[in-house]
């Protein structure tokens, strides 16, 4: 191991070290680091990224830590260019403000609050809004657009200081920065030092129900540290003075949950959510090894079909591309062993275009690339945006080619 990255060798809710290993994938680079030519003959390095189940809370995570300078130090990604995210936010602060009951003027605090999108929602409806994002450079670049950001990484120090300058708060947010901290407990120290005694937290992360039952492997990769279900989170928060009172499944990122905390013996009822999603989760034993080991097991077997598909392929003759540039298609070209079975990726975003892909440094090319170097296949890597990606290139499919959707069964259209 490098000194880019560590392995942790106890849970990051509960500190116990009875972790097991579950769902081995394959190592790979940082997945959201395509790079352009100018670093072609760098060769990136990999890191493990293998999921482990703590016997003591539940809790299933990555253990092998990427430096966070180096994960999220360039970080680009900026929110306000995703329309269904803003759309998103405007929902998000409406049921916020619902279950806080907040007053105008109340200060809402978001930990991880990239360009200020979700705080501008809130400021328009009246609240008093602070930012806190360790990207330094969108940081301030929210505070000059009107949403005071501070570019730090939220310490349960930093807490104290805002707390000081600008008051308890009645709401924090965090999304899926809950999921990406290493130092989760120190992040839940700071929200219950910033949190007013009926204020309320609420996060948004993905939901381990949904990437198990939809097979969504590939939303593991090093940013996302944790995968969060109710049973570990309800004792995580429990043990920093913090009651879960609601849980709520939502469509984000292909399955999510959102969940409400307050402080220990807080004013709100605790609501029937929660009991039943705990329920759920003891049905789908999720606190046994072998449940996570046939999610394994289940992914390998749709492996195995798509390469035995494509292996066919090669011996006819035929070219094969991929569709989709994201971080979530890394996990799934390493996993599944597809570097040196594509030619090319082609993808919507045009900032991807003409960079090459992490590690196997695959050009990423404009969706015209699939009519004009007319591969024979193209594999749907962002497979989750398959219908939508298929009706978009009907034409692909009427000049003959065919598109290969991997994921959850192997499909070719
Ligand atoms: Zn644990």
């Amino acid at each position: 191991m490098t000194s880019l990255a560590y392995h942790r060798d106890n849970c990051r809710l509960c500190a116990s070290c009875e972790l097991e290993l579950v769902v081995p994938l394959g190592p790979t680079p940082i997945a959201d680091d395509y790079v352009p030519a100018s670093r072609l003959n760098e060769t990136q390095p990999t890191f493990p990224l293998d999921l482990y189940l703590c016997h003591a809370c539940g809790h299933i995570q990555l253990l092998d830590v990427v430096d966070p300078n180096i994960l999220f130090g360039n970080y680009v990604y900026v929110t306000s260019i995703s329309t269904s995210l803003v759309e998103h936010f405007r929902e998000y602060t409406d049921e916020v403000l619902r279950r806080a009951n907040a007053a105008a003027g109340a200060l809402v605090i978001d930990v991880g609050s990239n360009d200020g999108s979700l705080l501008n929602f809130f400021k328009q409806r009246g609240m008093r809004v602070l930012g806190v994002d360790a990207a330094r450079e969108i940081a301030k670049q929210a505070t000059e657009s009107g949403i005071e950001t501070i570019g730090a990484f939220f310490t349960p120090e930093l807490a104290r200081t805002i707390k000081q300058t600008h008051g308890a708060a009645t709401i924090v947010t965090a999304n899926n920065v809950f999921a990406h901290a290493d130092d989760l407990g120190g992040m839940a120290e700071g929200i219950r030092e910033l949190l007013a005694p009926d204020g309320v937290f609420v996060f948004e992360v993905s939901y381990m129900v949904d990437i198990v039952e939809k097979l969504l492997f590939d939303t593991v990769y090093h940013e996302h540290l944790c995968y969060h279900s109710v049973k570990p989170l309800q004792s995580f928060l429990a043990r920093h003075g913090m009651e879960l009172i609601e849980v709520e499944r939502i469509a984000m990122k292909g399955g999510s949950l959102r969940g409400t905390a307050q402080l220990a013996g807080g004013p709100r009822k605790v609501s029937a959510s929660v009991p039943e999603h705990l329920a759920l989760e003891q049905r789908l034993h999720f606190d046994k090894p072998e449940t996570f080991r046939a999610f394994a097991t289940r992914i390998d077997g749709v492996k195995a079909k798509v390469l035995g598909e494509l292996a066919q392929l090669k011996s006819q003759g035929k070219t094969v591309a991929g569709f989709g540039a994201s971080a979530t298609c890394t996990t799934l070209l390493y996993h599944f062993d597809l570097g040196d079975k594509l030619s090319f990726i082609a993808d919507d975003n045009t900032r991807k275009h003409n960079t090459f892909s992490p590690g196997h440094h695959l050009p990423v090319l404009p969706p015209q690339s699939l009519y004009e170097r007319k591969p024979d296949y193209v594999v749907i890597l962002a497979w989750n945006y398959a219908q939508p990606i298929l009706g978009k290139h009907q034409k692909f499919l009427e000049q003959g080619g065919h598109f290969i959707v991997p994921m959850p069964e192997l499909r070719v259209v």
